[in-house]
């Protein structure tokens, strides 16, 4: 570890819409925000193709230009942008004492106010298949691709509340939804089952996995295994969707911040704040049930002016560099 240590007032990381919205505020209240990027610069929109339900984009925008000019937007403001990565936080829980964020296990920020927006990585079956034709047909978000697929036939895997919920979704645009649960039954609540059953078009298979995503170029069609029997057969599907959740990105903050027992940081009735004095959370890593770039970017938003009342109201720090 290099003995290299900087001290600021709001250390920002992440880099997706939670991220950016909340360097663009943070910057505009001359707080300073530097920003670590983390391993996937631009978050999980980077891996979409159109993003059509962003408002304000009446043509659609592709989620890599997006995001950069998000980017372009923080820093027009001030923000310093940094490619790094957080692996190891030590957090203060007093309240104006400072957080310590170790860089790539080699530089050691100490800020003030930190905004977690680390996001959270979509899971996939991991068949080389479904690898290969991610962005050709595979997608693990049905609000952002489904409108792709309109009047044909798609699959959809998993049998949590998100499968239910993405494929009554999916049914509403496209003609038939094929859903596969690995099990003889649902995880997801009665009423999402309910809202799934009462829907002509989506057609269960239960007991059912995927056994190879068929097409070279883009998904034509689906192999599937009964796992009871074993017995194999085939559809014809232009999309496929993964459902089978997400893990948020918060390995670091383990025994330092309040999480739920599936990983996702605790934030506080309306506010971004986290277990601790001066750390917030906006985005995907503190939200599983809306995930949408429009409501990280709103919370990212909130964890800024979260940041500045709390820096407002602690009483003046030591000289900032
Ligand atoms: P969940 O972990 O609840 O469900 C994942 C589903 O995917 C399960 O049915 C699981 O099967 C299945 N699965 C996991 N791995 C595989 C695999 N390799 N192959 C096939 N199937 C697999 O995740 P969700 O994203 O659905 O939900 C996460 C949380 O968010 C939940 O607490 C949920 O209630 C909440 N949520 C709430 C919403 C709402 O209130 N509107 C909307 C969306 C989510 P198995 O059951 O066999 O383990």
């Amino acid at each position: 570890m290099s003995e290299k240590i900087e001290r600021i007032k709001t250390l920002i990381l992440g880099s997706g819409p939670a991220g950016y919205t909340a360097a663009i505020y943070a910057a505009r209240a001359d707080l300073k925000p530097i920003m670590y990027t983390g391993m996937e610069p631009g978050g999980q929109l980077t891996t979409t193709t159109e993003v059509d339900n962003f408002p304000g984009y009446p043509e659609g925008i592709d989620g890599p230009t997006m995001m950069v000019q998000l980017q372009q937007q923080a820093e027009r403001f001030g923000t310093e942008v940094r490619i790094g990565m957080a692996t190891s936080v030590d957090f203060s829980d007093e309240i104006g004492g400072i957080h310590k964020v170790t860089i790539d296990d080699a530089k050691v920020v100490e800020a003030e106010t930190v905004i977690i927006s680390t996001g959270a990585t979509a899971k996939y079956l991991g068949i080389p298949s479904e690898q290969r034709l991610r962005g050709g047909g595979v997608s693990a978000c049905a609000v952002c691709d489904g409108f792709f697929y309109k009047g044909q036939d798609v699959a959809i895997v998993g049998g949590g509340d998100t499968a239910a919920e993405e494929a009554s979704y999916l049914a509403n645009i496209c003609r038939k939804v094929t859903m596969l649960v690995r099990k003889d039954h649902m995880r997801a609540s009665k009423a999402m089952q309910h809202r799934v059953n009462s829907l002509e078009n989506i057609e269960l298979r239960y007991n059912s996995e995927v056994d190879e995503v068929l097409g070279e170029q883009v998904v034509e069609g689906l192999r599937i295994v009964n796992n009871q029997t074993g017995e194999k057969d085939e559809i014809a599907i232009t999309g496929f969707f993964v459902a089978i959740g997400h893990k948020p990105n918060t390995d670091i903050f383990v025994g330092q911040l309040e999480m739920d027992d599936t990983g996702y940081l605790i934030t506080h009735g309306k506010s971004t704040k986290t277990s601790k004095p001066g750390v917030f959370a906006s985005g995907d890593v503190q939200d599983k049930e809306y995930r949408q770039a429009v409501t990280a970017a709103g919370t990212g938003c909130m964890a800024a002016l979260d940041a500045e009342r709390y820096l407002a109201t602690i009483e003046a720090p030591e000289e900032v560099s």
